[in-house]
């Protein structure tokens, strides 16, 4: 088979971007469309829409090297390459049933594009869509645009994409595996022997599956993790209401059982991001659309839900009312080595705490302006650790980057008003804090946990 040295990939998100860069980074040519225009020229200058880790180097390297270029032309870019990969989004509509307004608009851009091209050109989904997507939806709408048999004149695969943001490209660089669900044989073919290319230097497992299949396998496996993460909530929950328990023990102590494992057991104030909460809520819909049992997921969602608020339960039980009061949040990334605030319970905390009239102060190294461009005035925002505790009465940990794991409780007493803290993400030893005699406490942590 012919070695693949030109794909594209349409829609330059957290998915789009980082699978762009890596595969530039390995010498394939590539070309990223958008139809944000305004994405397509920072980009061109080499200007990461988004924090990660290695993106800014990459980008420009792929750009100085020539082995990266942007645009908004599908003509340009499929006529220029063999293989496209579609990494749109797919959010939520109101009812919380998947929207997959862009995936048809991309399908329908690819048909006109293909009706131009003589040659063979396959097309892979790695968007995250709900089964039956791409053999009922994608497939027809290229044909309709095209003209083109599907499994002749081009080729269709499903191909999810499990990386998790902050860890973006080094996940990228040594998947756990690789799923390719096939239209046809001559399709995964294609796509498998681009990976094995990709890949030479890391043995990485390829599994081939139907369409429908590789589109569940997405889903399942983000119904899994999430369900671990509410599962230790839940126990959570329980914890803090017995005298002395710590679920931090709990979770360690399953987790060495090799058929739990110790990942995705942290109790906290729950999953956010763009995919865990979306992907539930779609999954629920489609559950119930075909007349399947939603019922497990609708409770993972319903935990997921009520997780964030405890932070201000907590923050009230230990000053009382917050009006009027000077409250630091830390962290608003919905987790550490990211700027992405989808779905933060970072959010859900702010709004919980102005309606209760609170003076809210923020800092997050990497998060602040996306934050700014949502709060404006409302907010304070600090530039950094000292400057978002100082005054404050209440502390509240919502995410676990590490400079926040350095703040000892001498410091919160030195330069708080009253310290009382909240630790939202389990980073500090509660033993440390009592000793301190700093008010504090945490997602499940029992009562009375110092007279143990
Ligand atoms: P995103 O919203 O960050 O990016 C989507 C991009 O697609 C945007 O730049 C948008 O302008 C562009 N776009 C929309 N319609 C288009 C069109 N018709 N043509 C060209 N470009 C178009 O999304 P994301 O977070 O990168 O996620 C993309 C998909 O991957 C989703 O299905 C998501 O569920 C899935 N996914 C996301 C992650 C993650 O960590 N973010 C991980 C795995 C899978």
């Amino acid at each position: 088979m012919m070695k693949i040295k030109n794909v594209s990939i349409i829609g330059l998100g957290y998915v789009g971007l980082t699978m762009a860069v890596f595969l530039a980074s390995k010498g394939v040519r590539v070309i990223g469309v958008d139809v944000d225009k305004e994405k397509i020229e920072k980009l061109s200058r080499g200007i990461p829409t988004f924090y990660e880790e290695k993106l800014e180097y990459l980008l420009n390297e792929g750009i100085r090297e020539n082995t990266l270029e942007f645009t908004d032309s599908y003509e340009y870019a499929i006529s220029n390459t063999s293989i496209t990969f579609v990494t749109v989004g797919t959010p939520l509509r109101e009812d919380g049933s998947i929207d997959l307004s862009y995936i048809e608009e991309a399908s329908t851009s690819i048909g006109k594009a293909l009706k131009k091209k003589n040659s063979y050109h396959l097309v892979v989904i790695r968007s995250t869509v709900i089964p039956g997507t791409c053999l009922y939806s994608v497939k027809n709408i290229i044909e309709e645009f095209s003209r083109k048999k599907a499994g002749i004149e081009w080729g269709l695969c499903m191909n999810p994409e499990f990386l998790k943001e902050g860890s973006a490209l080094r996940d990228l660089s040594k998947p756990a595996r690789i799923i390719i669900g096939e239209y046809d044989k001559k399709s995964g073919d294609i796509l498998e022997e681009f990976y094995r290319q990709i890949y030479s230097d890391v043995e990485i497992p390829i599994l081939r599956t139907s369409l429908s299949t590789a589109e569940m396998i997405k889903y399942a496996n983000n119904a899994f993790l999430a369900t671990k993460i509410s599962f230790i909530n839940s126990i959570a929950d329980i914890c803090e209401k017995i005298e002395g328990c710590d679920v931090v023990e709990v979770a360690k102590a399953i987790g060495l059982d090799f058929r739990i494992s110790p990942l995705f057991l942290r109790a906290g104030l729950g999953y956010g991001g763009s995919c865990f909460s979306k992907d539930i809520k779609a999954l629920i819909e489609f559950a119930k659309e075909v007349e399947a049992c939603p019922i497990l997921f609708e409770s993972v969602d319903q935990v997921n839900q009520r997780q964030p608020l405890k932070a201000v339960k907590f923050c009230e039980q230990l000053i009382g009312n917050v009006k009027g009061r000077r409250i630091a949040v830390l962290g608003l990334a919905f987790k550490p080595g990211t700027d992405d605030i989808r779905e933060a319970p970072s959010l859900k905390i702010i709004n919980e705490l102005l309606k209760r009239g609170a003076n809210v102060v923020v800092y997050d190294p990497v998060a602040m302006e996306k934050v700014k461009r949502l709060y404006g005035e409302e907010l304070v925002y600090a530039s950094n650790v000292l400057e978002c505790i100082a005054g404050a009465e209440c502390a509240l940990i919502i995410t676990e980057w590490n400079e926040f794991k350095k703040i000892t409780p001498q410091i919160f007493k030195e330069y708080m008003r009253t310290p009382a803290i909240v630790d939202g993400r389990r980073i500090f030893n509660p033993e440390d804090f009592m000793k301190a005699g700093v008010k504090y406490m945490a997602i499940g942590l029992g009562f009375n946990y110092s007279t143990r």
